[in-house]
């Protein structure tokens, strides 16, 4: 929706006090409380730029993201309200690479019956016209906490981002999982049904996900319903055991969503809710460009399309890097299409690969600044 969001600011509602002037700068990550003069100034010179910035890539909307050798990136964005949607003509977006079915089990009181879900459903692919969409089944539970759905017992879960959540709740619920099933299902009558599974840790799960959908699309069949021409499985890889299994699963794909939020912090041990350790880990990281190139290899051979839904590869640093290791699609919030868009098609992918290839081999003591410089060099603004 392009509203500015800051979060994780430790202790401001104590420091403001009603009617202060608050600069709010959510890109930089930074708010300034009662503005001295010369700062408001600084500020407002910061914004027209970024305004200037915005008309350009509203440019680039009906431009399609090649880079400069010549191969064609797929830049899809994130969403997960009917109201998100205008984003895909705005932006030029080459559809929605993640939609967050979820958010309409948080702003419901009951659980959402299956006809409204399968309007909803129905009006996103409307809406999208010709561009696919992929919907994630729920993944609630977690920091996504549902009051009307508990766990067995209702006790409270010490470690809820590695809990009770996502495809554990909707295999053990299976009721719920039914239901999603049969209205995706019916929504997608005469076209594609792009579906994947959230936290998938073993590839029993995305099996036993998917039956579920197949014997709600065998039902329909009985009952004479129009049925999806066809109907494309995948999985999020954002627990890094699946990892080591990707050779059974990939066979079954046809395609996997890389959730870089979760998967870092599962791989740093680092809960990504946690203001204390915002700044410890980088993105950057050879840990996490590594595994995700070790991912890349564990899926070729097949056809698995890749693609990274996490907020990472909608910063220009890091998709650069993404791009570097062999990531070509991408799904990000809509506000960072046209700056992906722009940085695609500055990039020579043989250039930033050989580089990327190097620094993983030995990597120099700041990886971040190793690319900063690599950008800079040839007049990449990643900022
Ligand atoms: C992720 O984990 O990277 C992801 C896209 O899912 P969410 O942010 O909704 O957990
Ligand atoms: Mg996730």
């Amino acid at each position: 929706m392009g509203i500015p969001v800051l979060g994780r600011v430790r202790s401001l509602r104590g420091a403001i006090r009603d009617g202060d002037l608050l600069l709010l700068d959510a890109d930089g990550g930074h708010v300034t409380a009662r503005p001295l003069p010369a700062v408001v100034d600084a500020f407002e010179a910061r914004f027209a730029k970024s305004k200037e910035r915005q008309a350009a890539y509203a440019k680039l909307r009906d431009v399609e993201p090649f880079t400069r050798c010549g191969t064609r990136i797929t830049v899809m964005m994130n969403a997960g309200l009917r109201d998100d949607m205008p984003g895909l003509a705005l932006t030029g977006a080459d559809g929605v690479g993640l939609f967050r079915t979820e958010f309409q089990f948080l702003v419901s009181a009951t659980l959402p019956a299956r006809e409204r879900q399968t309007r909803l459903y129905r009006d996103v692919l409307d809406a999208a016209g010709d561009k696919p969409v992929v919907f994630r089944t729920v993944d609630i539970g977690g920091d996504k906490v549902l009051p009307y759905l508990r766990h067995n017992g209702g006790e409270t879960e010490e470690n809820p981002a590695m809990g009770w959540r996502a495809l554990r709740v909707a295999l053990e619920r299976g009721g719920l999982l039914k239901v999603q099933a049969r209205s995706l299902l019916e929504a997608a009558g005469g076209r594609t049904l792009n579906v994947m599974f959230p936290m998938v840790t073993e590839p029993w799960e995305f099996d036993a996900a998917r039956d579920v959908f197949e014997s709600q699309l065998a039902y329909l069949k009985s009952q004479k319903k129009l049925l999806p021409e066809a109907i494309r499985y995948g999985a999020m890889l954002e627990v890094p055991a699946l990892a080591e299994q990707l050779d059974v699963l990939a066979p079954k794909l046809s395609f996997l969503s890389i959730g870089t939020n979760d998967l870092t912090q599962f791989l740093f041990a680092a809960d990504r809710a946690n203001p204390k350790l915002a700044e410890r880990y980088d993105w950057l990281s050879p840990a996490i460009l590594r595994f995700l190139k070790r991912v890349l290899q564990g899926v070729a051979g097949h056809t698995v399309d890749v693609t990274v839904c996490g907020e990472m590869g909608g910063r220009r640093l890091e998709a650069l890097a993404l791009l570097g290791i062999g990531i070509r699609r991408l799904s990000i919030t809509p506000a960072s299409v046209g700056p992906i868009k722009e940085l695609v098609r500055k990039i020579d992918l043989d250039e930033i690969s050989t580089a990327m290839n190097g620094w993983l081999m030995a990597p120099p003591p700041s990886l971040r600044q190793a690319l900063i410089e690599w950008a800079e060099q040839r007049g990449i603004d990643c900022d």
